[in-house]
């Protein structure tokens, strides 16, 4: 395709409506039909990127190839259209503004007042076509957060709107909104619906698709309602039905003509239909497994679904190649001990140990894997979670009391775990991890090399803290294997005990690399460990 073309999503009514997987499925629609498609998110908040947020604010810090620290929606964008991210698909308002200042202190601006319009909103639209013009997407689809109305948003309302101008054919607005369901006069409300489309309208934008979140399936009658209120087409309003699960909804969306309608807004020709097929059969496969698998997920933020979404969402691919139902039990670390261990474990068929930082929780951690050590419970233990099996390690069998890391106990006499040279000394927290993908050797006959099926991989990194090679040798004389390595720097990436059944630990995260068509070797091999385990 000759020009680029960009398709934005906004949001109304309500927060947490899916933007982000409508966005991931229109993307996965235009994909099917051949298209090279992208997608990209601004957030309105002014850090620089959420990597300094606490998971309360903002769920899960996901991490991209390049070392950006991510929206979690991008995670559901690479699991969705199996292609990587970088930190150009992620722009928050305090990256527009600092790209601003910058350019305003080196005296790019020429002596002008520098403003919201033009220069903010330029920056905006600098970023959305970066994708396209650069790296020659076909689509670039902008996923504009927060909700129509909100003050941070602005800026980016008024971008699209401009950019509207400017593209023309080459644009589309796709609007998503929530339609209410009564119960006491069994009704759905378009109010509030009308209320947001005409609040997109005072800021300028038409919206050329409407995206209804809904309970219950919309009448032809309400679709038409909303279609003459809203200046839209009758078949350009979508509804999007709650589902058992998110994959469905390019389904959906395609059943619905989606795809077709937004094609036909922008001018493009439309060829046959097309098929989903392999992510039909995934969906297939997860729809007909019945044998359950039972994984523990220990962790400080139960109460918190979005804390851990990449694992959940491994995990839940794992199970679903190796055709079975996933059941993830959530099991709080700051609940856990040694003597609650067994009631609360012994259900499980394998383990994970969940990534964090800090001390919170951290000793029923080590109770959880006192516990599958001795046990010989399948565990995958991930970055902390490593971290953890190692300090475990080292105090119940290497006998080094009150060995720890040095981001628990700076003074610890058994600093098995430490702060990398290159860490010392860094003051400022945001965006100074090791980030981003590293290589990795592996031993041959390691479990995560058959698992893998090779010795060189890349996985991707979010933490400060390192296994300390000075305490090598003990680990390995006495059953801990180091069996993964970064082959520049000797760090050690992954640890395993070869005489127990499935007992692995990474230091980076596998989870930021597993798709719902290439799902992380690693997962699908802990998680058959497990079903053996049942067995
Ligand atoms: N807190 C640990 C570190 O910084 C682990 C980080 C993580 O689990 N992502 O090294």
């Amino acid at each position: 395709m000759s020009d680029t073309k960009y398709i934005f999503v906004t949001g109304g009514v309500a927060s947490s409506l899916g933007k982000g997987i409508i966005s991931a499925s229109m993307a996965k629609l235009l994909q099917a039909r051949g298209y090279k498609v992208t997608i990209q998110k601004f957030d309105p908040y002014i850090n620089i990127d959420p990597g300094t947020l606490n998971p309360y604010e903002h769920g899960e810090c996901y991490v991209t190839v390049d070392g950006h620290e991510a929206d979690l929606d991008l995670g559901h964008y690479e699991r969705f259209i199996n292609e990587q991210t970088t930190r150009a698909n992620n722009i928050t308002t305090g990256r527009i503004y600092q790209s601003v200042i910058d350019k305003e202190r080196r005296g790019d601006f020429l002596g002008k007042t520098v403003q919201v319009v033009p220069h903010i909103t330029d920056e905006i639209k600098r970023n959305v076509k970066l994708l396209g013009t650069k790296h020659k997407y076909d689509f670039v689809i902008t996923e504009i957060g927060g909700t129509v109305g909100d003050i941070e948003s602005l800026p980016y309302i008024e971008s699209v709107r401009q950019l509207r101008w400017e593209l023309g054919k080459n644009c589309l607005c796709i609007h998503l909104t929530y339609v209410p369901y009564l119960a006491a006069t069994k009704e759905l409300k378009t109010k509030p619906t009308q209320h947001s489309v005409k609040q997109l309208q005072e800021l300028g934008i038409q919206p050329d698709i409407l995206v209804l979140r809904t309970e219950h399936e919309l009448s032809a009658e309400v679709r038409r309602k909303v279609a003459l209120f809203c200046n839209v087409e009758p078949n350009a309003v979508i509804q999007s039905i709650d589902v058992p699960s998110i994959y469905e909804v390019p389904v959906k969306m395609q059943e619905q003509g989606l795809d077709i309608v937004a094609l036909n807004k922008m001018g493009i020709p439309v060829t046959e239909e097309v098929s989903l097929g392999p992510w039909k059969n995934f969906l297939s496969r997860m729809q007909s497994a019945t044998e359950i698998v039972k994984i523990g997920l220990v962790g400080k933020y139960v109460e918190l679904p979005d804390a851990y979404k990449s694992i959940n969402e491994s995990l839940l691919q794992a199970a679903t190649y190796n055709d079975h139902k996933l059941k993830l039990v959530f099991i709080h670390s700051e609940k856990l001990n040694d003597a609650n261990a067994k009631e609360l474990l012994s259900e499980m068929d394998g383990l994970l140990i969940a990534p964090g930082f800090g001390q919170r929780g951290l000793e029923g951690k080590f109770s959880a894997l006192k516990y599958a050590r001795e046990n010989d419970v399948p565990t995958l233990g991930v970055c902390l979670g490593m971290q953890c099996m190692v300090i475990e390690y080292a105090r119940n069998v290497l006998g080094l009391e009150n060995a720890n890391s040095t981001e628990m106990d700076i003074k610890t006499p058994y600093n098995v775990i430490d702060l990398m040279e290159e860490q010392k000394g860094i003051i400022n927290l945001g965006g100074t991890m090791r980030l981003g993908a590293y290589e990795c050797e592996l031993e041959k006959d390691s479990t995560p090399a058959k698992a893998y099926g090779t010795t060189h991989i890349q996985e991707r990194h979010r933490h400060r803290f390192e296994f300390n090679n000075k305490f090598k040798p003990d680990f390995e004389k006495s059953g801990m294997q180091c069996v993964g390595h970064n082959p520049d720097t000797g760090l050690v990436e992954v640890v395993e005990i070869p005489t127990l059944k499935w007992y692995v630990g990474v230091q980076y995260h596998p989870e930021y690399n597993s798709t719902v068509l290439k799902p992380n070797p690693l997962f699908v091999a802990f998680v058959k460990a497990a079903i053996d385990n049942k067995k």
